[in-house]
């Protein structure tokens, strides 16, 4: 989803990492997140009420739903996902279920607004910011001293840029 031209609840970093550690752990999850079985997870946290479909006719890769009613993606990046495990399908993956995560609880709390929208605020930035908590986890990260960015693409499947940003953030912000 994209450019939403809606303001969320203010979030920051250290939230958004109690939120992605939260998920992380009521799967038992470490290590590479398997956002490539996104349908299970949807289905862990939200039964048949959310489910994962295919659409084309929309202008970006993903699309949630903001009354938490489904979570679609365009047919090749379901296909990058599901078939492939591909690193850039993931990080769309895990945007859309962060939409659904953060978002579409505060629906009604969501506010059309006019004008620069502040990134803590920004649906889109948090969005981003949350799927790269979930996938590339600040405390693994930390824990292992010296991760380098070809490190963090290949044991968490994330795709260079992805894997730049985490680091980054995690080094100023952790
Ligand atoms: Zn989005």
């Amino acid at each position: 989803m994209s450019s939403l031209g809606v303001k969320a609840a203010p979030l920051n970093y250290r939230t958004i990492e109690t939120i992605a550690v939260a998920i992380r752990q009521k799967l038992e999850i470490t290590g590479e997140f398997p956002a490539n079985t996104l349908e299970h997870i949807l289905q862990g946290f939200f039964g048949d009420t959310c489910p994962l479909g295919i659409k084309d006719n929309i202008n970006q890769e993903g699309l949630t739903l903001l009354d938490g009613s489904g979570i679609y993606l365009k047919s090749n990046v379901y296909e990058d996902l599901t078939v492939h495990n591909e690193a850039r399908a993931r990080f769309t993956a895990m945007h859309e279920l962060a939409h659904r995560i953060l978002h579409c609880n505060q629906f009604a709390n969501i506010a059309h607004c006019r004008g620069k929208i502040e990134t803590f605020c920004d649906p889109e930035w948090q969005a981003d910011a949350l799927a790269g908590a979930i996938l590339c986890p600040a405390h693994e990260i930390k824990s292992k001293v010296g991760m380098s960015v070809d490190d963090v693409m290949t044991k968490y499947r994330v795709s260079r840029p992805c894997a730049e940003k985490r680091l980054k953030v995690i080094k100023e912000k952790f």
